[in-house]
């Protein structure tokens, strides 16, 4: 049994900016402030990192508790659905579809989003119900720590079967340092806001430039030995 684990934006959608705005929203709502999007890049944190930065950026001097989480998760659902740009990403759902009608593969989440959130861009998206179980940022606010725990979540869910290989699919230098970490594969796409290339210098296991075509990506998830793989990876391009 083999466990995939895929990030959500950058690398099975892009919200179009849904998320971000939700947050500065709730920040106007909750402390009065209009955070300067610029000062803090979001993409591969947490929500409750981004939010703990945010606090500390403004000097807002506050835990910022349940209430923040509740407000913006209250804008976060029309921000979603009246967002222009809500994108899914190119192959996402061919590749999503393809491994969970696949029994040698169980596909879960490994994302940043609280897990309303989560849920409320891949319904927007239509892939929420092949993502039976994952690790969110209301797990964890540490990336490595919410992969554990989707992972855990697998293994149960594949009981007695345990997998022997975990992937971790995901856009940012993030989504493979605490990947890795996990004891997860590592399988960078460059579909969010780092190249190929910078992805490459953090060492994932794979990159690719996208999910499609999901040839290669396939490919190496079916190589059942690190050097298979090894060879997979290289003919699919070259290092930095
Ligand atoms: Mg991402």
């Amino acid at each position: 049994m083999r466990l995939v684990l895929f990030d959500i934006d950058g690398t099975l959608l892009l919200s179009g900016g849904a998320g971000t705005r939700s947050l500065h929203r709730a920040f106007q709502v909750r402390y009065g402030i209009e955070p300067d999007s610029t000062s803090i890049r979001f993409d591969g944190k947490t929500d409750p990192l981004i939010i703990q930065e945010l606090i500390s950026e403004y000097d807002l001097d506050d835990e910022p508790g349940q209430e923040l989480y509740d407000i913006y998760l209250s804008i976060l659902p029309d921000e979603i659905r009246r967002s222009p740009d809500f994108q899914v990403l190119a192959g996402a759902r061919e590749l999503v579809i393809r491994l969970s009608a696949d029994p040698d593969f169980l596909i879960g989440l490994a994302t940043g989003n609280v897990e309303t959130g989560a849920r409320l861009k891949l319904e927007r998206a239509g892939l929420s119900s092949y993502f039976p179980f994952g690790g969110y940022g209301s797990d964890s606010g540490d990336r490595t720590e919410l992969i554990r725990t989707a992972i855990r979540r697998g293994s149960e869910l594949t009981a007695p079967l345990v997998p022997d290989e975990v992937f971790v699919i995901g856009d940012t230098p993030r989504d493979i340092r605490h990947g890795r970490a996990a004891g997860g594969i590592t399988i960078a796409v460059a579909t969010g806001n780092y190249g190929l290339d910078e992805l490459r210098s953090h060492d994932p296991d794979l990159a690719v430039a996208g999910l499609q075509p999901m040839g290669p990506i396939l490919e190496f998830m079916a190589s059942g030995s690190r050097t298979g793989r090894k060879a997979v990876a290289e003919e699919a391009g070259p290092g930095p």
